[in-house]
């Protein structure tokens, strides 16, 4: 728990709320801070939204839910979103070795992702935030109008993807 973060530390989700549950344990980072204002007294307070690890970004998170990992890690040398996403994919998957470098991660994930069909990798890369340009997890919604097939297919693909990967 902790009174107040700053944009860029680097935070452990300590919440259990029904709607954030899965994130128990996660660790991301403060991407955004508002200030809201309590109608009654007037007196305000602040929510966080948080880059999740697992690639969700999730809002309106409260100071206590949250445990300081590293201050300001955002802006702390050779801090790289890529290298913390592709970790963290490999963990999910138990594979490889851990590493910080980023050439290394590259080469196992693309290791990783090479037995599965193109269209089971790009769904795996999108719910992994595993691409350079998009470091944020889309939705089976918003991954099936990119690769032209329904939100239901895509979960199905996810499904059968992370079987493999896991699996194999
Ligand atoms: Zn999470």
């Amino acid at each position: 728990m902790i009174r107040k973060a700053f944009y860029g530390d680097k935070v452990s989700l300590n919440i259990f709320s029904y709607s954030t549950k899965k994130h128990y344990g996660h660790e991301g980072y403060v991407k955004g801070i508002a200030r809201v204002r309590r109608t009654k007294n007037k007196s305000t307070y602040l929510l966080y939204e948080i880059d999740c690890e697992c690639g969700q970004v999730l809002k309106s998170i409260k100071p206590r839910d949250l445990i300081l990992v590293q201050s300001r890690a955002l802006e702390s040398e050779g801090f790289d979103l890529f290298t913390e996403r592709m970790r963290y994919f490999l963990k999910q998957i138990s594979y490889g070795k851990d590493t910080t470098n980023k050439q290394t991660l590259l080469l196992q994930v693309n290791a990783a992702l090479k037995p599965l069909k193109p269209k089971y990798k790009k769904v795996i890369r999108y719910r992994f935030s595993l691409n350079k340009d998009c470091l944020h997890q889309l939705s089976y919604k918003e991954i099936g109008e990119k690769l032209g097939v329904s939100k239901q297919r895509v979960e199905i693909i996810y499904k059968l993807a992370l079987k493999e990967l896991i699996g194999g």
